[in-house]
């Protein structure tokens, strides 16, 4: 009974922990007997035997979604972690660099873009157990600051990750002297959740934890919280099914899907939400030594992306600490040659903006999920500019 369209199947992305092995181990462990493919398009067959080796971001990979790793040692062991290509771009975007330079990840849990941001870190650093460069990784839920304990121990970040458990990144202090080396934010804060294609990409999920033993949250503020999904069941898939086009699956504040009924829900739904992310732009603006910044949702709609992008720009505090947008040119090489783009509308005419922004398509022939992201510096006299 399968149609056509039911072989393109989404890639399972794969990344390669560099804290734990290499490209070339892996290829010749977890992957053997898979045969290179010079596009992804090869590995979206339903039983294909490919992989395919990202060519935008480093230790990236891609096989076919009917290929079970989740029993393999490499998946159990942490040496490899599935995350979807575009939620590796923020990252690698932020590219740090400095020896001894910390970084914020304000919004972290389950933990998938610390351990990047550790693992491009170690690789950076001629002797592994030397540096003392530092990330602190906040998680304002205490039930998600467990998951994130578990993949940063898991992926053998625990050295260089200080975890701010149930600490809300809007009420750090940016003159607090914890913070005076922060020179790299990244911003990947609760969003609708609309470019999630399903959910093998919700990276909250991916986690060789059992699901069962997910703790709830202590905070009890939310009610929602008590929803833990359980990602063994396929009703996240059917609900979404039933929906009117017009609607979409919504995911909370604490990374929980819920759903709104009707366009003004999803309105009012949006409008809180990029409250709270402009609020988070505009907070990390003001760290004292902060050079570089990024900002990604994994949502598809503007209110959330470009409009909060220019918003930020517009405001006082950017352009009194002289923050801009990071431009194409000046981006890692990988992502420069991205080829999606903002949206030029969204960005409200402005080519430039649009062109700084980078956006991934969900369903797309790159084969990612649906996501945004853009990079902010601002120059120092004090700080060498790491552009
Ligand atoms: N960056 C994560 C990753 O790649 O694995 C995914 C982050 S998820 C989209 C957003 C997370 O931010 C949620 O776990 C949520 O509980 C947390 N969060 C939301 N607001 C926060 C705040 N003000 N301070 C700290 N954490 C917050």
């Amino acid at each position: 009974n399968t149609t056509d369209s039911s072989q393109i199947l989404h890639p399972r992305w794969v990344r390669i922990n560099t804290l734990k092995t290499t490209l070339e181990e892996q290829l010749e462990s977890t992957f053997a007997g898979l045969e290179r493919a010079l596009t992804v398009d090869a590995v979206r067959k339903r039983g294909s035997k490919h992989i395919f080796i990202d060519h935008n971001i480093p230790n990236l990979v891609a096989v076919s979604s009917t290929t079970d790793l989740s029993k393999t040692e490499a998946y159990k062991s942490g040496a490899i972690i599935f995350q979807d290509k575009a939620s590796c771009f923020p990252a690698y975007l932020l590219d740090p660099r400095s020896e001894d330079d910390d970084i914020i990840d304000s919004c972290a849990a389950p933990g998938n873009k610390t351990t990047h941001l550790a693992a491009i870190l170690q690789s950076r650093q001629p002797d592994p157990n030397g540096g003392s460069q530092k990330i602190h990784a906040f998680e304002r839920n205490y039930g998600r600051a467990d998951t994130l304990k578990r993949m940063v121990s898991l992926a053998g970040s625990d050295r260089i990750t200080t975890i701010h458990a149930g600490e809300d990144f809007l009420k750090a202090k940016p003159e607090a002297s914890t913070y005076k080396k922060v020179t790299s934010l990244l911003l990947d804060p609760s969003c609708s959740g609309s470019g999630i294609v399903g959910r093998d990409d919700m990276p909250e999920l991916h986690l060789p934890v059992p699901k069962n033993n997910t703790p709830l949250p202590k905070d009890s503020k939310n009610k929602k919280q008590t929803k833990v999904p359980d990602p063994t069941k396929e009703t996240r898939k059917r609900k979404r099914e039933d929906f009117n086009e017009d609607l979409d699956v919504m995911v909370d504040d604490d990374g929980m899907v819920t759903a709104v009924d009707t366009v003004d829900e999803l309105n009012a739904r949006l409008t809180a939400l990029s409250k709270f992310q402009l609020e988070l732009l505009i907070h990390a603006f003001k760290f004292p030594s902060a050079r570089r910044i990024t900002y990604s949702t994994c949502s598809i709609h503007a209110q959330e992306n470009e409009q909060v992008v220019l918003q930020a720009l517009k405001s006082s505090i950017a352009k009194e600490q002289g923050w801009r947008l990071l431009k194409r040119a000046d981006q890692i090489r990988g992502l420069k040659e991205w080829p999606v783009r903002g949206d030029i509308e969204a960005a409200e005419g402005d080519a430039e903006v649009a062109e700084a922004c980078i956006r991934a398509n969900k369903g797309d022939e790159h084969g990612t999920m649906g996501f945004f992201l853009a990079g902010f510096v601002r120059d120092s006299n004090s700080v060498e500019d790491i552009g």
